[in-house]
């Protein structure tokens, strides 16, 4: 691990200053913010992040779980992914939200992970956390060793020829599917940005993921108030049972009325760029009954696009059967 100045801050606007280091000011690009760490230090010890300065967050007001006026939560940026797992509100009102976050990780890293670090979670392609392989997510332009390499675990979706990463995150998924608005602060005031809008695809420039600029900091997650009568489910695939990544995995919110389809949100996990969501498919299912025929052809409009590489073609099968199955448990429910 290299070398790196350590800073315990106090407010928001100590987080969007520069820090004075040995050789002179040390600029945001250069700096990271530490929150629970049980991604960035795994990375700072394979030398995949090598920040100059570690700006230690933890002491920032963003713990609350609060209900909004109308009707939706604000989830600070920093409460711990067991506490937002287990908190009375998300259990009762976005329970799709508590078992995306207790299907990942394991028990010891959900009581260190925060919201905001979950965001912003890393993908795990062997080849970006190895810094002896080329690779341009880690470094720009010096090539992609997964599209010719060990790719099995990678996206089918929201790929490009410079990087076909997969997110790794399971709360992701159902923060896409419940629409999430990310808040960001920096040193110009603070923005609301959609959970959509809030991640990039790979294109030409896989090393930008985020809308997140050097200085941006995320101080929370705001969920809106679900339909009365709203379903939900989190259905993850994975190699084995208990501290595995997806291989695909969706969230499933839908209400139904006289056993047809009112509104359906839908995202998948393990086959995307982001955390991907298909507007399309849920428009094929809306307004309509909920039959097996129709999951199967909202299932085939989720994969339209789809890019397998040479080892994960099976997730284009596997990803349509695991949305169908969520489908099925939702409209029965
Ligand atoms: Fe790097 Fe992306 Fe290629 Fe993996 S898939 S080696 S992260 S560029």
């Amino acid at each position: 691990m290299q070398n790196f100045i350590y800073k315990k801050i106090n407010s928001v606007e100590q987080a969007t200053g520069s820090l004075a280091g040995p050789s002179g000011a040390i600029g945001a690009a250069q700096t990271k913010f530490l929150a629970g760490g049980t991604n960035l230090i795994d990375l700072m010890k394979l030398e995949v992040e090598t920040p100059e300065a570690l700006v230690d967050i933890n002491a920032l007001p963003f713990r609350e779980v609060e209900k909004t006026n109308d009707g939706g939560v604000r989830i600070g940026a920093l409460v711990k992914n067991a506490d937002l797992a287990n908190h009375d509100t998300i259990l009762k009102t976005y329970p799709v939200l508590s078992q995306a976050l207790l299907s990942g990780a394991s028990a010891q890293l959900r009581n260190k992970a925060t919201t905001s670090g979950n965001l912003l979670q890393r993908t795990r392609c062997v080849y970006f956390r190895d810094p002896s392989k080329p690779c341009n997510k880690r470094e720009p332009k010096s090539g992609c060793s997964a599209i010719d390499g060990y790719n099995r675990n990678l996206a089918i979706l929201g790929v490009s020829n410079s990087c076909i990463a997969s997110n790794p995150s399971d709360m992701n998924v159902a923060m896409m599917a419940l629409e999430a608005v990310v808040t960001i602060r920096s040193s110009k005031g603070s923005r609301d940005v959609p959970i959509n809008d809030f991640y990039l695809l790979p294109e030409k420039t896989p090393e930008k993921e985020t809308v997140l600029e050097p200085g941006d900091f995320i101080t929370g997650v705001t969920l809106a108030a679900l339909p009365a009568g709203s379903k939900s489910l989190y259905v993850k695939l994975r190699d084995r049972a208990s501290y595995e990544f997806a291989l695909a995995s969706t969230a499933v919110i839908a209400t139904l009325k006289g056993g047809n389809f009112e509104r359906v949100r839908m995202a998948m996990g393990g086959v995307g760029a982001k955390p991907w969501r298909s507007v399309e498919a849920e428009k094929i299912l809306e307004g309509g009954p909920a039959t097996p025929e129709r999951f199967k052809a909202a299932a085939e409009a989720f994969v339209k696009g789809a890019k397998p590489q040479s080892q994960n073609g099976f997730k284009v099968e596997l990803a349509k059967r695991c949305l169908v199955s969520a489908l099925t448990q939702v409209a029965k429910a």
